[in-house]
């Protein structure tokens, strides 16, 4: 999947740039976003399956495998009844409004020490999509996960939602000029969430679904220009670890 993103998002860039300059492959921190892209979804796989099996022991009293491995099998309770489809819904939808919150939370003064990692990417490119301390992660997308799958979401939707969630996230970093036309209310596209990367005057502060632009503007946080692109990524800290080890403890520095 990473080889065929790779191939995919380099012919993209090389027609539709949003910001033309060197090849994703060539920017400078290239090794940090490549460790993060291969070392994280292992921590956040463990991460989520510690907190499923926690959450199952304090809140349903389930402390065997065997009862977990029933618990989880195909979700629990009204939920799990539905069809796979509408349970993806409800997992995308739900999912989208926490991280929207949390997403919030983590641009707050006490927390954005750690977020900082995932905006520390001056040349924004689909492999820093998974540039994300790993302290975001578990009060994130991982926490996220854990609450929809303790209501009884079945973990199932996760063998569609998982790849999809991959490469949208990938598409949303991308080097692309792409503003998705009448669309872009409907799911987040490249300039859309790469004006979130932008610093805070430029237009930055802004657009903070992951995947349903909407929630941006129901909650007053919706920002694409007509005929501007977005420049200039990064963090306002000049002494900002570049590397995968330095940026992982430089929140505990602060
Ligand atoms: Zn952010
Ligand atoms: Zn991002």
């Amino acid at each position: 999947m990473s080889l065929g993103l790779a191939a995919v998002f380099t012919i993209l860039t090389w027609f539709w740039a949003c910001n033309p300059g060197r090849p994703w492959w060539r920017k400078p921190d290239i090794v940090t976003d490549l460790c993060y892209w291969f070392f994280i979804p292992v921590i956040t796989r463990y991460l989520r399956i510690g907190m499923l099996i926690v959450g199952a022991a304090f809140l349903f009293g389930i402390t065997t495998a065997d009862g977990l491995v029933a618990f989880y099998d195909n979700g629990h309770g009204p939920l799990a009844a539905l069809p796979l489809f509408v349970q993806m819904g409800i997992f995308l939808v739900g999912e989208d409004i926490i991280l929207y919150w949390t997403h919030r939370l983590f641009h707050g003064k006490r927390m954005w020490r750690y977020h900082a990692v995932h905006h520390s990417s001056e040349e924004l490119e689909w492999i820093s999509a998974a540039r994300f301390h790993p302290i975001n992660l578990f009060l994130g997308s991982v926490t996220a996960d854990v609450v929809l799958l303790l209501m009884g979401i079945s973990p199932n939707v996760f063998i569609v939602l998982g790849p999809f969630t991959i490469a949208h996230s990938a598409f949303v970093h991308a080097n692309l000029d792409w503003t998705l036309g009448p669309f872009k209310y409907v799911i987040a596209g490249p300039v859309f969430h790469r004006w979130h990367h932008t610093a805070a005057d430029r237009g930055g502060e802004k657009n903070f679904a992951a995947t349903f632009p909407i929630l941006d503007v129901l909650f007053g946080t919706f920002y694409m220009p007509a005929g501007e692109r977005p420049d200039g990524y990064g963090v306002a800290e000049s002494e900002f670890p570049s590397s995968f080890q330095g940026q992982l403890v430089h929140p505990f520095t602060q």
